[in-house]
């Protein structure tokens, strides 16, 4: 057997950040740009590497990024505030809160406080909910991207058996749900999960969100199988690497995503997308410009 073709995450991001600049560059000829508010309390050293790509790409696509940066000891009330002044303020169209939050600070209850229009991290209730009911809301940036991803292979997904493993709120559940909305047949594994691969094996659509190194061996991948890699985990040697046992997986799979380079690239694209999705309430005398692919 072949093997399996890359899924190139950067040159897919890229591509997308050119389209999305091209349409910020029109709504801005009829008003403001598109803009994002991004908090940071603490100085974790991964969150502070993601909130510098993007303010990066948001630069690049012209979107107007605002970073809040809190210390570590900041309040929970100060932060409530904060989002409530955000939420406020016409000049803002997308709120993302930066996790993990520090440990004395109940997350959920500062997501909860987000305004649901301008939650471009599809976090909210509201927003989960939506996603659920099949309405039209913010979807979680990372499934979203995973999404696309997988689209690109131009591989039909209608009654495709699609397994994710991972179910978390921000990445494994909102994915279930969009694969159960391109009419796959979805299994969700988690840490409970026993005999992981019985499962895995049947997956022509496989996507790993665990966060644990070599999680899925190539013993656990189907033939042909379109691989989705979420996980970010740093080896000992300071290189980061996926839950899929790359060499392995390649072997076996018919499209696989690198890490990095495959679905990280695509979770900062589609928060650009969101952002410019959620200025189409701020910015009415623009909302024609801002139909996006996925509305169409
Ligand atoms: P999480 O810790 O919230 O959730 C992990 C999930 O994996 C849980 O639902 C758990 O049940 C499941 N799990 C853990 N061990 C398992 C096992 N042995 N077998 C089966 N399931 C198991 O993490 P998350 O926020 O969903 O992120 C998952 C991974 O994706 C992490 O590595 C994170 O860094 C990465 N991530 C990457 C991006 C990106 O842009 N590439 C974005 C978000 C998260």
């Amino acid at each position: 057997m072949a093997l399996a073709q890359l899924i190139d995450g950067r040159l897919i991001a890229a591509r997308l950040r050119k389209e999305l600049s091209e349409k910020v560059e029109k709504i801005k000829k009829r008003g403001r740009a598109p803009s994002l508010a991004v908090i940071l309390a603490g100085e974790d050293p991964s969150s502070m590497i993601y909130v510098r790509n993007k303010e990066k790409y948001s630069k690049e696509v012209g979107i107007e990024a605002s970073l809040y940066r809190l210390p570590v000891q900041t309040g929970e009330r100060a932060l409530l505030d904060l989002i409530g002044e955000l939420n406020e303020s016409p000049d803002v169209d997308g709120i993302l809160v930066q996790l993990p939050l520090p440990p004395h600070i109940n997350a959920q209850k500062i997501i909860e406080k987000i305004d649901p229009r301008k939650d471009v991290d599809g976090l909210t209730p509201w927003n989960q909910g939506c996603l659920m009911g099949r309405r039209e809301g913010m979807v979680p940036c990372t499934p979203l991207g995973c999404m696309e991803l997988i689209k690109s292979t131009g591989v039909s997904l209608e009654g495709k058996t699609a397994v994710v493993v991972g179910r978390s709120l921000l990445v494994g559940s909102p994915m279930a749900q969009l694969l159960l909305k391109e009419n796959c047949t979805v299994i969700q594994a988690h840490s409970k999960t026993k005999d992981l691969f019985s499962y895995t094996r049947q997956a022509d659509i496989l996507v790993v969100a665990a966060g644990r190194p070599g999680l899925v061996s190539g013993e656990g991948v189907k033939e042909g199988a379109i691989v989705i890699d979420v996980g970010i985990n740093r080896r000992e040697d300071g290189h980061l690497c996926g839950d899929v046992v790359f060499e392995e997986a390649l072997q076996k799979a018919a499209f696989i995503t690198p890490v990095p380079g495959g679905v990280g690239p695509m979770t900062i694209a589609m928060l650009l997308r969101n952002t410019v999705k959620a200025s189409a309430f701020f910015l009415p005398q623009s909302s024609d410009l801002i139909k996006l692919e996925e509305e169409s």
